[in-house]
């Protein structure tokens, strides 16, 4: 089975992987470089923020995602040399007035979910602000290095004889008696029987009942180098979190604008991150900016990725739209995506992430 994979951000790469895996021959094609996009440019927590607010839908992929990252981490380094720093960081959010909610959301899904009080917010980071008195604490979520993550994808495929052809866009499907046999690119026609769509925030482009599903949406990050340890959890307030890295880098991020295709970082975001990355870590202030970015992701309108066979195109497979949960749930995607690509028992129920009509 030759497969056609368009799109070499993380849910692209993770689909090759696991198609590869099962015989099939895959190439993947990116206008760009291959993991440059939305994928490299996120924060890399390994669970949604407020993971209560979601569907269930996005429940379930992350939840199996969540058990099998420290494999796939482990897998990538033994093959690639190259280590995703997968970290238990745990996750502390402060906002937590919504603790009822969360806390039932948490002992239905089996994850640890602490309320914390006092000295015990403290005593969990001592790097937070003093007037953080309370607190939800989730011990056991992690944090992957995404530029790391998907340079050890790149060499893994590379290692599997995966083809990886970079700056040709695909520009049109070819479709015949409904059924797609090919694409148009910048560089000539591609045949193959199967092609999986994963373009990210340009999914809407190329495939008919997507146009107006998929939308690019701004987030903007910035990173402060400070000594290894300054800071050993993620912390979260009010949409804005602080990311430990292992050498000392401290990402925080993130905005949410609707700017279409505009990937521009701008002053007033970068203000707005340093300040609210200083109200939760007031030590951070001592620190300099290294690193401001912006990725686009893409975002559909209920947060649920679409994921399966189109219902016109036959063999035309999709898998987009992750929005900000896109590392978290990837994996899991792109496992139910081959499920069905090979007829295999889907790991989760499929119908929810359905292109509808
Ligand atoms: C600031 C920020 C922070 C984030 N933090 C997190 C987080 O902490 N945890 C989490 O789970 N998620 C996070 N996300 C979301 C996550 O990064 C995305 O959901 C995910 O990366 C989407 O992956 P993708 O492969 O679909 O898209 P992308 O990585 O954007 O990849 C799409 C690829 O398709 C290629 N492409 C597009 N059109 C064409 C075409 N016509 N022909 C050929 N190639 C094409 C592009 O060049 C690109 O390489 C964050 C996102 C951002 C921006």
């Amino acid at each position: 089975m030759d497969c056609l994979i368009v799109g070499g951000g993380l849910i692209g790469m993770l689909c090759a992987r696991g198609l590869m895996r099962e015989g099939a021959v895959v190439t993947l094609v990116d206008k760009g470089v291959v993991g440059r996009e939305a994928s490299w440019a996120g924060g890399g927590i390994l669970s949604p923020l407020y993971p209560w607010r979601y569907e269930s839908a996005v429940s379930a992929l992350a939840c199996w995602s969540q058990q099998r990252y420290p494999e796939l981490a482990r897998q990538l380094q033994v093959e690639t040399g190259v280590d995703p720093e997968l970290e238990h960081s745990g996750l502390l959010i402060l906002d937590q007035d919504e603790s009822a909610d969360a806390l039932q959301w948490a002992s239905k899904n089996d994850v640890v979910m602490e309320q914390l009080t006092g000295e015990a917010v403290p005593a969990c980071e001592p790097g937070m602000a003093p007037e953080w008195l309370s607190a939800l604490w989730m011990p056991e979520v992690a944090q992957v290095r995404n530029p790391r993550l998907l340079q050890a994808l790149r060499l893994s495929l590379l290692q599997q004889k995966t083809s990886i052809t970079e700056h040709i866009r695909i520009t049109r499907l070819i479709v015949e008696k409904n059924r797609v046999i090919g694409v148009e690119t910048t560089a000539g026609r591609m045949m193959a029987d199967k092609i999986i769509l994963a373009a990210g925030a340009w999914s809407g482009a190329l495939v008919p009942g997507l146009q107006h599903r998929i939308e690019p949406v701004q987030g903007q990050m910035i990173a402060f180098r400070t000594p290894p340890g300054l800071l050993s959890r993620i912390v979260l307030n009010e949409g804005y979190y602080v990311i430990p890295r292992r050498d000392g880098l401290v990402l925080a991020g993130s905005t949410v604008e609707h700017r279409g295709f505009d990937k521009r970082t701008t002053t007033q975001a970068l203000t707005q991150l340093q300040v609210e990355a200083r109200r939760m870590i007031p030590a951070l202030a001592d620190y300099r900016v290294e690193y401001h970015w912006a990725g686009l992701r893409p975002a559909s309108p209920t947060g649920v990725p679409y994921i399966g066979e189109h219902p016109q195109i036959r063999g035309l497979f999709v898998n987009t739209g992750h929005f900000r949960n896109g590392v978290v749930t990837g994996l899991a995607s792109a496992r139910l995506l081959s499920d069905m690509v090979v007829g295999r028992d889907p790991i989760v129920i499929p119908e929810p992430y359905a292109i509808l009509e």
